[in-house]
């Protein structure tokens, strides 16, 4: 079987253990079901997500031109202190800016390597501690807006960090925390405007990923520099594929790039 199209992150579905989907234009891959079989990925070309034309790829799927232009790859998108919808101040383009950031937002604690702070819209709970590859999570607060989740992660991240390590998360170098009690020992440096939004009494979310075995080390398989791979998958987490070989493909960084896929 041989699939083409653009790669954008997989979808998933929040069930035990978790469904992902490669979904092109006209169809999509369970990958789930590719677990022990080989597959070749190639790299044939570029499709912007923005223009879709076949240009270089930039940042999160976009080419150079539409990562500066486009008002969803703004600086508030990485940097969610930095909206200002809420204040009626334009980015690039206030409608879309309202739209997105004037909408309930979660600040919580996710461990995929170790307890870490983020931010997402409310929407995306779970879909985004999935992305993340975290075995466990948490809501700290619902804000109403994005910008008052951000300065709360900013409180936070003095205090705890804000990134992971994806190594650790791929090769399942983990450890299990209570994060009730990680949660609560925080409330004391959440900012006064959001702290009227804490949760109280919520439960962690546990999160299990495809994978039938884990990598002692990891590579990764980078399609700029190796436009050809074939091996065979055991494994999904995050938004990475995880290879017999220990090799590792993170989808999410090839968005916008042109594959076909064969099913061997
Ligand atoms: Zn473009």
């Amino acid at each position: 079987m041989q699939y083409a199209g653009v790669l954008t992150k997989m979808q998933t579905e929040h069930t035990n253990p978790i469904n992902y989907y490669l979904v092109f234009k006209s169809h999509f891959i369970h990958i789930n079901q590719l677990l022990d079989k080989t597959i070749t990925l190639q790299f044939t070309g570029y499709e912007c997500l923005g223009c879709g034309q076949n240009k270089k790829i930039f940042r999160q799927g976009y080419c150079y031109d539409d990562f500066y232009k486009l008002p969803n790859a703004g600086d508030w998108i990485m940097r969610p202190e930095l909206s200002k919808a809420h204040l009626d101040i334009e980015d690039r383009d206030l409608t879309y800016e309202k739209k997105a950031q004037l909408q309930p937002h979660v600040v919580y604690l996710a461990n995929s390597s170790n307890i870490k702070v983020g931010v997402t819209r409310k929407s995306q709970v779970p879909t985004r501690w999935i992305d993340q590859g975290a075995h466990e999570a948490i809501e700290i607060v619902e804000v109403p807006n994005r910008y008052l989740a951000g300065i709360t992660e900013v409180a936070l991240k003095e205090h705890i960090a804000d990134k992971t390590n994806w190594r650790k998360m791929l090769t399942n170098t983990i450890t299990n925390e209570t994060l009730e009690d990680a949660k609560a020992n925080l409330k004391q440096y959440i900012p006064e405007e959001a702290l009227p939004y804490f949760i109280e009494n919520n439960k962690e979310t546990a999160i299990h990923f495809p994978v039938l075995e884990y990598p002692e080390k990891v590579k990764s398989l980078n399609l700029t520099k190796t436009p050809e791979y074939t091996g065979k998958i055991k494994g999904v987490k995050g938004q990475y594929l995880i290879f017999e070989d220990n090799t590792v493909f993170n989808v999410r960084n090839h968005e916008g790039f042109v594959v076909s896929i064969k099913i061997s």
